[in-house]
């Protein structure tokens, strides 16, 4: 039957120039293309694909169960002729191939690249192709690679069909000399068409002695041979084949000449062979027995086509797929493999260290990526000369780093902690900035329990989010108290929703006063959940694992319209309220609406709400965050950025926020009035702000002498225990509504909850 290409309208597929291959098992050379190709493409399918009479054949193929199509469910007899790769973006909306039982079912192939193997001779009747299920597009690196590849499988495919030729000649030869029926003319003229054949191929080729129990010796070597091992012809005749073979692959190729000795026919091996400078070449070799007319099998022909660019490609590529290009270091992938290694070895135990640089994201947004990823680079550095040939050190992620160190003791491991976050002590200097950074380290062992490499990894991040609750800059050991946290804070965020809708959650206000007069200007919902079982949790205990599971924007919600409602209750000239707003509900869409309804509901003038969102929050994606808080101003809201100081923006970025209130975090008030440098930045940040027309509030004054020391620094207002305690909704609308002049101390923070003051403070 011919069968005609819709392309070119030609015959294709027979005869097949590469006998034999077609129909032939599966065989290394092949497949390490068609897994290259996987690799380079980043696709789940790659095949090396032939052309046969009535269907299309697949000599190699990755991550497909077919073994070959009908010609008409196929894609590549479309592609077999195209002079460049012959891309199909995405065949579900390509009305020549939507239909194709591939594409229109499973396993719903998107997306085909096909790169022809071009044969001087003959008809092309083979590709490489790329798959996927997804529709995408290759770079011109990925199509280089696929066009390179397709040229070794044509090498090899060439090669085969010689080498057949010459094979066939050395058998005639080889038989009629032991037979000795024919003429001695007949002889030589086939012995000399042997040596013709045999000394001209491009291939290596050597026939190679195979008597059993002697050394397989080389008798005859051609100049091609030769070349590729860097030796005279003559240098190598009477060479044993084990001295011209790498040491790692000694003892694999004796096999399989063991086994041609004792009756197989042939085989294939891809095997590093020994250059005359002692460095290793990489050659598919295919030897098979050349037998004479009387059964005898004293000799095989050694075919070898040089591989090794391919293979020096390959290591390339499988580097790429285990580094993380920034650093150069080993990536995600690396560390896995070896923590599986170490989970699948019985006898070996291994310790994870998991790095996280604190707040890095506010590097990238405030100095830019640039410097972000000079900053990353840098700390690579460091944290490699710290850690040197203790483990393997990889970057798993943004600002994500890993060690895994082999047989690690819990002392050594808490040691190397140690060592690589003292390595950040000194500042990072990039982009003119210094930059201080630190790092949070959980520590895992794989003999913690669960011997999924996934577990150990996330066990090693709890451990480290441990870290940064607990302050940063430190690390935490992964141990039965966490395990047990970990259930606890699962627990809560499955009971935080009840949580919200069973009238769980209560409201306390805490006063902010004006430093002049102490007049209370407003005051800040802070929440407080009553578990029924637990007593009283503070937000320090559940706000961030609501923050996790996403309730933090219902609870949030229930906040404002609570906070709302309170505080129309102080009257129309009563305090304003202030309300937290975290970074979620921020990043969500809905906020707006739930502000605004919020408001309408209550009937609070909106000039009585402020929203306080963290300068972290606000930096995460400050584009956004501008965006978000100018929408909300609209509405007639103040916006006041909390926490100030403990995150990295500037206060250039200030100018750019629609911002109306600026509070200074406690951190900074502390040691005041003894600290100088605190003083110092209190003042800057208040110049700064006033000349830009924002206000500024001091968190967590608790002393005479710390109200003085802002007096003198020009702040404006303050909120700390020193006027009073968060106090429950009843007690300070109360406060809020008795007559007589509104300040703090009056009447605030009598009866703190017990235990209220450690808790707050830790
Ligand atoms: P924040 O917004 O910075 O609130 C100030 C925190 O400092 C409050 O802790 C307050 O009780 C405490 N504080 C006030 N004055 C002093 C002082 O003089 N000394 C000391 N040591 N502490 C003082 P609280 O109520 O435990 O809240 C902690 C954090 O939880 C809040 O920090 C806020 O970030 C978050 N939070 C509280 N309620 C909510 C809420 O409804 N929604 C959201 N998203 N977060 C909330
Ligand atoms: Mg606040
Ligand atoms: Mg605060």
């Amino acid at each position: 039957m011919t069968v005609w290409t819709r392309l070119s309208e030609r015959p294709v597929g027979q005869p097949v120039p590469w006998h034999p291959v077609l129909d032939h098992e599966p065989e290394q050379a092949f497949d390490d293309i068609a897994r290259l190709a996987a690799l380079l493409c980043d696709t789940p399918i790659a095949l090396v694909s032939m052309l046969a009479e009535n269907r299309v054949w697949f000599k190699a193929r990755v991550g497909l169960e077919l073994t070959d199509v009908p010609w008409e469910e196929a894609i590549c007899p479309y592609a077999v002729d195209s002079p460049e790769p012959f891309v199909v973006p995405d065949a579900l909306f390509d009305p020549r191939f939507a239909q194709l039982p591939t594409v229109a079912g499973p396993p719903h192939v998107r997306f085909y690249t096909g790169v022809p193997i071009a044969v001087p001779r003959g008809h092309n009747s083979g590709l490489i192709c790329v798959l996927d299920y997804q529709p995408r597009r290759l770079d011109g690196r990925q199509i280089e690679g696929l066009k390179a590849l397709a040229r070794q499988a044509a090498a090899l495919l060439e090669r085969r069909a010689d080498t057949e030729q010459i094979r066939l000649a050395g058998e005639r030869w080889l038989s009629a000399e032991a037979a000795r029926t024919t003429q001695e003319l007949t002889i030589r003229d086939l012995e000399e068409r042997f040596g013709l054949l045999f000394g001209a191929s491009p291939i290596g080729l050597a026939v190679v002695s195979l008597d059993t129990g002697g050394a397989s010796r080389l008798l005859q070597v051609n100049r091609a041979l030769a070349d590729f091992l860097g030796y005279a012809e003559d240098d190598l005749s009477g060479a044993s084949l084990r001295s011209i073979t790498h040491p790692f692959d000694r003892r694999r190729s004796q096999i399989l000449v063991a086994d041609l000795r004792a009756g197989g026919d042939q085989f294939d091996m891809e095997v590093r062979f020994l250059h005359r400078d002692g460095s290793p070449r990489w050659g598919a070799l295919r030897a098979s027995v050349l037998q004479d007319a009387a059964g005898g099998r004293a000799r095989m022909l050694c075919q070898v086509v040089d591989v090794t660019s391919r293979h020096r490609y390959e290591e390339l590529l499988g580097r790429a797929a285990h580094t993380d290009f920034l650093t150069g270091l080993p990536n995600r992938f690396a560390i896995l493999e070896d923590l599986t290694g170490i989970l699948e070895d019985p006898g070996a135990t291994g310790g994870l260290l998991l790095i996280d640089l604190d707040g890095f994201k506010l590097v990238n947004n405030s100095w830019g990526h640039a410097a972000g990823d000079d900053a990353l680079r840098m700390v690579a550095s460091r944290f490699s000369d710290v850690v040197g040939r203790r483990g393997l050190l990889a970057r798993i992620g943004g600002d994500e780093f890993a060690v895994l160190c082999h047989d690690l003791g819990q002392s050594a491991g808490i040691e190397l902690a140690e060592a690589i976050i003292g390595s950040l002590t000194e500042p990072i200097l990039t982009a003119g900035q210094e930059m201080f950074l630190s790092a949070s380290i959980g520590l895992a062992w794989t003999s913690d329990g669960d011997d999924r490499p996934g577990v150990v990894l996330e066990n090693a991040d709890s451990a480290m989010g441990e870290a940064k609750r607990r302050g940063r800059a430190r690390w935490e050991l992964f141990d039965d108290h966490l395990r047990g946290n970990a259930t606890l804070r699962a627990r809560r965020a499955s009971a935080l929703r009840a949580a919200i809708q069973g009238h769980q959650l209560e409201m306390h206000y805490q006063p902010v006063v004006d430093l002049d007069s102490g007049r209370v200007v407003s005051a800040e919902a802070l929440v407080r959940w009553n578990h029924p079982e637990e007593g009283v949790i503070w937000p320090a205990d559940f706000i961030s694992v609501a923050e996790e599971n996403g309730s933090i924007v219902a609870l949030g919600g229930w906040a404002l319209r609570a906070a709302c409602s309170e505080a129309v209750k102080w009257g129309k000239g009563g305090p304003s309220v202030s309300v937290n707003v975290s970074a979620r509900q921020l990043a969500d869409d809905g906020l707006y609406d739930v502000v605004a309804e919020a408001l309408e509901r209550s009937g609070l003038a909106p000039g009585r709400l402020i929203l306080e969102v963290t300068e972290t929050a606000v930096m995460e994606d400050a584009d956004h965050a501008v965006r978000v808080l100018r929408r909300l101003k609209s509405l007639g809201v103040a916006i006041a950025v909390d926490d100030f100081g403990t995150g990295y923006s500037s206060l250039v970025y200030l100018k750019r926020l629609p911002v109306d209130k600026l509070k200074i975090d406690r951190s900074f008030i502390d040691c005041l009035p003894e600290d100088a440098e605190d003083a110092a930045i209190v003042s800057s940040v208040v110049s700064l702000a006033q000349a830009v027309g924002i206000q500024v509030i001091a968190e967590g004054v608790e002393t005479e002498a710390q109200w003085e020391a802002l007096l003198a620094l020009g702040c404006d207002l303050g909120q700390g225990f020193l006027w009073g305690y968060p106090l429950p909704a009843g007690e300070a609308t109360a406060r809020f509504t008795a007559a007589g002049p509104l300040t703090g101390r009056a009447g605030f923070g009598l009866s703190p909850a017990p235990g209220f003051l450690s808790s707050a403070q830790d």
